[in-house]
C-alpha cells in the first residue's frame, strides 16, 4: 500500500471519532483563551493516537504541541477552536479542529515511509484579532523548525486560496463627566457624543479609502441612564486592508477620527491594543496547487471565482487570520472548505447550526485527507521538498 492509501485507511478508522470530536467542541462553545475542554480533547485525541503531546504550551494554557515522527521534512497543521461571543462555533472552528486532528492522526500513521514530521498545533484565540493565539506561539518558538503549516477553515464554499487581508482590533474609551442631562447638563461632558462624532467622521473617511480597506465596529459601553450625561464610553473597532502596510498607513486616520471625537466634546481618549495585527496571507502557490489537486480527488469543486458563490460575491469575502503571520514566516496554506450552507454564511447563528451537518463531517474526512496527502506530496515530490526544507519557520 502506498503512502496516500495508508493514511487514507487510518483516517477512515478514525472517521466517527473525529466527527464526535467536531460535535462535542460544537457543543461546548469555549471563547478565545478559554478554550480548556476543546484544547484538552485535542490533545487527548492525539495522545491516544501515539502522539507525543504537550499542553498549555508557550505560556499559553489552551496551547498545544503534539508531534509524531521522525522524517525530514516538518509539516504542522493547525487546529482552532474558540467560538464567537453569544452565537457559538458561527465561524466552524469545530470542524477546523477535528480537520486538524484528523490530517496529523493520518499522515501521522505513514510519516516515516513519507519521510514527514508531524505536528500538530491546537493554536487558541482567532477570533481575538489582537496578538492571537499563532501571533504568541510564532512568538515564542512553537513553529521552529517547521517548514510548512497548513490548515482548513470551513466556509460556504471551497476556496484554495481565499483573499485574507491583515486586520487590526482596537479599544477605545472615552472619559467626560456626569451631569444631571435636564438640569445641569452644562457642567456635563459627553463621552457617547464623542464616540457620535467619530463615527461620523469615520462614515466621511469611507469616501477617501481604498475599496478593499474595511472598518467596523460595536459601541460596547454607550453610557449608563439617559437622564446621566455619559461619561464613560468605550467601543471596540476593527480596520482591515490588503496588506500591512497598507494597514499602517489606515490605522492613523481612524485614530484621528477617535481623536476628533475628543476634541470636539473635550473628553479624554485612550485606545489600546492594535498592536499585533493579523497580517495578509501569502498561499504558497505549490502547496495550494497539491491541496487543490487531492480535494479534486475526493470530488470537490474548488470555487476560486467570483461567479461561482451561489450569489454571493466570494471575491468580496475577505476576512482576517493570524495564519496570516505565519504565511509571513513559513510556506503555508489557509484553504476553505465548504459545508452546503447558504444561503448561511460565517458569524451567523444559522452556519452555527450547520457546523454539525451530514456536509459538515463529510468536509471533516475531506479537509483532513485532502491536507494529509498534501503533506504526503510534498514530501514526495523532491522539487518541493527540497525549497520546503530550505525554508524552516
Ligand atoms: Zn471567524
Ligand atoms: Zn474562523
Amino acid at each position: 500500500m502506498d503512502a496516500k492509501a495508508g493514511a487514507r485507511e487510518r483516517l477512515e478508522a478514525a472517521r466517527d471519532s473525529l466527527v464526535g470530536l467536531s460535535h462535542r467542541i460544537h457543543a461546548h462553545p469555549e471563547l478565545g483563551w478559554e478554550e480548556e475542554k476543546s484544547s484538552a480533547w485535542v490533545a487527548d485525541a492525539l495522545d491516544g493516537a501515539g502522539f507525543k503531546v504537550q499542553r498549555g504550551v508557550c505560556d499559553l494554557p489552551t496551547a498545544v504541541l503534539a508531534r509524531a515522527g521522525s522524517g525530514p521534512l516538518h509539516i504542522a497543521f493547525c487546529a482552532e477552536y474558540d467560538c464567537l461571543p453569544g452565537i457559538g462555533h458561527a465561524c466552524g472552528h469545530n470542524i477546523i479542529a477535528a480537520i486538524g486532528v484528523g490530517a496529523a492522526i493520518a499522515a501521522a500513521s505513514v510519516a516515516d515511509e513519507a519521510g514527514l514530521t508531524i505536528s500538530l498545533l491546537g493554536t487558541p484565540a482567532e477570533e481575538v484579532c489582537n496578538a492571537g493565539g499563532k501571533v504568541l506561539m510564532l512568538e515564542r518558538g512553537a513553529f521552529e523548525g517547521v517548514h510548512a503549516a497548513m490548515m482548513v477553515h470551513p466556509a460556504p464554499a471551497d476556496m484554495a486560496a481565499p483573499p485574507i487581508i491583515a486586520a487590526a482590533m482596537f479599544e477605545v474609551f472615552y472619559t467626560g463627566k456626569e451631569a444631571h442631562a435636564s438640569a445641569f447638563p452644562e457642567r456635563g461632558v459627553n463621552a457617547a457624543d464623542a464616540l457620535t462624532v467619530a463615527q461620523t467622521a469615520i462614515g466621511l473617511l469611507r469616501q477617501h479609502i481604498r475599496p478593499s480597506d474595511r472598518i467596523h465596529g460595536i459601541v460596547t459601553r454607550g453610557g449608563e441612564a439617559p437622564n446621566i450625561v455619559p461619561a464613560h464610553t468605550a467601543a471596540k473597532y476593527f480596520v482591515r486592508a490588503e496588506t500591512l502596510d497598507k494597514l499602517d498607513s489606515l490605522m492613523p486616520r481612524v485614530h484621528r477620527c477617535f481623536e476628533a471625537g475628543a476634541l470636539a466634546t473635550g473628553c479624554t481618549v485612550e485606545i489600546t491594543g492594535g498592536d499585533r495585527p493579523y497580517a495578509q496571507m501569502l498561499h504558497d502557490r505549490e502547496l495550494v496547487a497539491l491541496y487543490r489537486r487531492n480535494a479534486e480527488a475526493l470530488g470537490r469543486a474548488l470555487r476560486d471565482s467570483p461567479a461561482a458563490g451561489g450569489g454571493i460575491d466570494l471575491s468580496r469575502a475577505a476576512g482576517s487570520t493570524d495564519m496570516g503571520n505565519v504565511s509571513l514566516k513559513l510556506p503555508a496554506i489557509h484553504p476553505m472548505i465548504g459545508i452546503n450552507s447558504l444561503p448561511a454564511v460565517n458569524h451567523q447563528p444559522e452556519f452555527t447550526r450547520h457546523g454539525v451537518s451530514a456536509d459538515a463531517d463529510r468536509a471533516i474526512f475531506d479537509g483532513a485527507l485532502a491536507m494529509a496527502w498534501t503533506a504526503i506530496d510534498a514530501a514526495a515530490d523532491k522539487a518541493v521538498r527540497d525549497r520546503l526544507l530550505s525554508s524552516a519557520g
